[in-house]
């Protein structure tokens, strides 16, 4: 029997982009972040070490993210207009296509394993609102009241969002325009890995925008603008204005480019992120790995939350534009 070439194995992680700097978080926030952080990649990276599958180490690196609520996902999701939350997920392995996501879920504690759920158990590839709720019941998945989600600093973005909406009524006239503010949302998740075998596969998850109305749906549920994974190309999972990465299906593109481009996973991240979003005002970041393990995370707001770990490599943790910590 031939040798089978080893396959390096890696993870990365983003607790969301935006207005973040220095002056505006403490010590002990900061800490708090990349210790969070730190915890969510490790135990991604121990799944793989042990030889799990991809799916396996991302699922288990967004829960620690979800359950933490510092980040915009599960515990700690931004508030809607009406006072309450939506959470959106979605999950994709790159061997087969196979796909899962949810959408406007409200009682369902961690929302990565209802997506997971819809593409394992389930013929479709999206299930939002009350069939997804049913669904996840019938799962026997962990529901949760939707108060679960609170926290007193979401509540503030939002009574902030809703002053100046006050200004600007419609959430729609902020939908393309420069007040559009990310930290009132920052801290959607997201995790991408590659495993022994040699399969990618990326997860998103996120409680959307804070102050959206109307059933308003974001870029991570959806296949090919907030998450995207392919064997023959890369694995990408996204955060920022949702709008934007829905209109320049953002995931999809930077594979594509991969694929038809002949590109690097990194330079199609780059011009995407930091060219054609940017050029017309689309806020956001990227983490992006290829086939190889090699991992990107082009962002072009001040900073986002990332961790990224390589097979026999410490963890690194960054959160502004430079790498805070190397452990
Ligand atoms: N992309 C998310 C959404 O638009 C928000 C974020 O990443 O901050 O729902």
């Amino acid at each position: 029997m031939p040798a089978v070439a080893k396959t390096d194995f890696a993870i990365v992680i983003h607790g969301g982009a935006g207005t973040i700097n220095k002056a505006s978080m403490t010590p002990a926030q900061q800490a708090d972040y990349e210790r969070t952080l730190k915890a969510a990649v490790d135990a991604g990276y121990v799944v793989l070490e042990q030889g799990g599958s991809s799916l396996d180490a991302i699922t288990k690196a967004v829960l620690v993210l979800e359950d933490s609520p510092l980040f915009n996902a599960g515990k700690g999701a931004v508030y809607t207009y009406d006072g309450g939350h939506e959470l959106d997920a979605s999950i994709m392995r790159g061997d087969t296509l196979e796909a899962g996501a949810v959408a406007g879920v409200t009682n369902v504690k961690n929302p990565v394993l209802l997506a997971r759920a819809v593409m394992e158990k389930s013929e479709h590839v999206m299930l939002a609102g009350k069939g997804a709720e049913q669904f996840a019941k019938e799962q026997q998945l962990e529901l949760v009241a939707n108060s679960y989600f609170d926290t007193e600093f979401r509540l503030k973005a939002l009574q902030k969002a809703l002053e100046s909406m006050k200004k600007q009524p419609h959430q729609a006239s902020l939908r393309l325009s420069p007040n559009w503010q990310p930290e009132w949302n920052m801290g959607t998740v997201g995790a991408v890995a590659l495993d022994k075998q040699g399969n990618l596969a990326a997860a998103t998850s996120t409680g959307g925008m804070t102050a959206k109305r109307y059933g308003r749906i974001g870029d991570a549920p959806i296949i090919g603008a907030g998450n995207f994974a392919d064997n023959s190309s890369c694995a990408v999972s996204a955060t920022g204005h949702g709008e934007f990465f829905i209109r320049y299906r953002v995931a999809a593109d930077i594979c594509a480019r991969v694929k038809y481009g002949g590109i690097s996973a990194a330079e199609a991240a780059d011009q995407v992120i930091q060219q054609e979003l940017k050029k017309v005002g689309g806020t956001g970041g990227v983490i992006v790995m290829d086939k190889q393990g090699n991992i990107s995370w082009p962002f072009n707001t001040e900073g986002m939350y990332r961790a990224k770990r390589s097979a026999g490599q410490v963890a690194e943790v960054a959160i502004f534009q430079e790498v805070t910590k190397s452990e």
